[in-house]
């Protein structure tokens, strides 16, 4: 059998090798260093704000915004129910209690209207959000366009979940540059990697110190390290950093290649009745993962046989996000639930869609998910 295919594997060249070996030849192997400087200026020129801090991840980026954005113990979150556990873990981290809102029936983002409901609601029962963390789902921005003055009428402040987004634009406008503060994730699986790491972007100032200040576990200035905050060890390694700095300089191209997997796998399910692309229009996507969705009321194909005939086929494909509200672990947390997002989980498929895959790879893939549609007459 062939080597295993995966959905997103880091896309690693000799630029990222040259750096990170010269990262540490320079004696910078800490969590303090000049490449975190320069990656921290050159993705903040890059997404056009004015601050970035580099953490060790996207996970920590949530937390430290969140802290810095003042939610505490007893306050409430609202959040997008289809999302990566770790936006509702962070929320859990400050003892606040998460909110999960239901997607929007074409993007999976979070739903604008629903949103609405559920800060009046809030409001009336004198219990108002703390904040919003919308998630910009698979690479595709949350509708910000609606999402910020909503928030703006309930005053308040919005924390962006772009972890998935980096890349991607919304009316022209990069992802990462929404809301009060942002987050990124460099996670292995993400567009770029650092093989674990995070950033917080913003254009306050105040903001961002605060978040470095927490990440390097709250020392005042002064020589005997005096402590007045509880802080946290989440600032990130500067052999990282230098990782970051050559896969930001060829994210362009990395995302390039994934909307060509994407433009292929379109034409792909054209021919198949009843699948189609997930999330809508992809122009301003970054494209990071391909999902396929798939109509239950047409065949009766459905995404776990796909899933299964693709593992059989040793190539990994995945549903989308299980939505919070259905997990185990945030079960009877509040909420504004439709259903749309269950549904979305249950018929659609994520498929291997990494910049590193290859042309071979690629057909395989296609000639597997051939044969299994033809088994079921389609
Ligand atoms: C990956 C991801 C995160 C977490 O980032 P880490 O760097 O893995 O901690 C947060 N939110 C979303 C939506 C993600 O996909």
């Amino acid at each position: 059998m062939s080597e295993r295919i995966f959905l997103s594997r880091p896309d690693i060249t000799e630029l990222e090798e040259q750096a990170v070996l010269a990262a540490v030849r320079s004696g910078w192997a800490a969590p303090a260093g000049p490449e975190i400087d320069a990656f921290e200026q050159e993705m903040a020129e890059r997404i056009g704000v004015s601050y970035a801090v580099a953490l060790s991840s996207g996970t920590a980026a949530l937390h430290l915004g969140l802290l810095t954005l003042g939610v505490k113990p007893g306050d409430i979150v609202v959040t997008s129910t289809m999302t990566f556990a770790a936006t509702a873990n962070a929320i859990t981290y400050t003892r606040a209690t998460p909110y999960f809102v239901d997607s929007d029936p074409v993007t999976g983002n979070m739903d604008p209207q629903l949103l609405h409901e559920a800060l009046s609601e809030l409001t009336e029962q004198g219990t108002p959000a703390a904040a919003v963390v919308p998630v910009d789902l698979l690479g595709k921005t949350a509708d910000y366009t609606q999402l910020e003055p909503i928030c703006e009428e309930f005053d308040v402040p919005i924390l962006a979940d772009a972890a998935e987004s980096l890349g991607a634009t919304h009316n022209g406008r990069p992802a990462g540059s929404f809301g009060k503060a942002a987050v990124l994730s460099f996670n292995g699986n993400k567009i770029m990697t650092t093989s674990g790491g995070g950033m917080l972007l913003t254009d306050e100032g105040d903001f961002a110190q605060h978040v470095r200040y927490l990440s390097t576990q709250a020392r005042q200035p002064v020589v005997h390290y005096e402590h007045t905050d509880i802080g946290y060890n989440y600032r990130m390694s500067n052999v990282l950093a230098a990782l970051g700095r050559a896969q930001l300089s060829r994210l362009d191209e990395m995302i390039e290649r994934r909307r060509c997997w994407r433009d292929r796998y379109r034409d792909f399910v054209a021919e198949i009745p009843g699948v189609d692309i997930f999330g809508g229009t992809d122009e301003e996507d970054n494209c990071w993962l391909t999902s396929i969705i798939i109509d239950p009321s047409t065949s009766n194909l459905s995404a776990d046989t796909l899933q299964a005939g693709l593992q059989d086929a040793n190539i990994e494909s995945r549903p989308l996000w299980k939505p919070m509200h259905l997990q185990p672990v945030f079960s009877g947390q509040p909420g504004k639930i439709t259903g749309a997002s269950q549904r979305q989980f249950e018929s659609g498929l994520t498929l291997p869609s990494g910049s590193e895959m290859s042309e071979s790879q690629f057909e395989l893939i296609t000639n597997a998910l051939s044969r299994i549609v033809e088994q079921f007459g389609l």
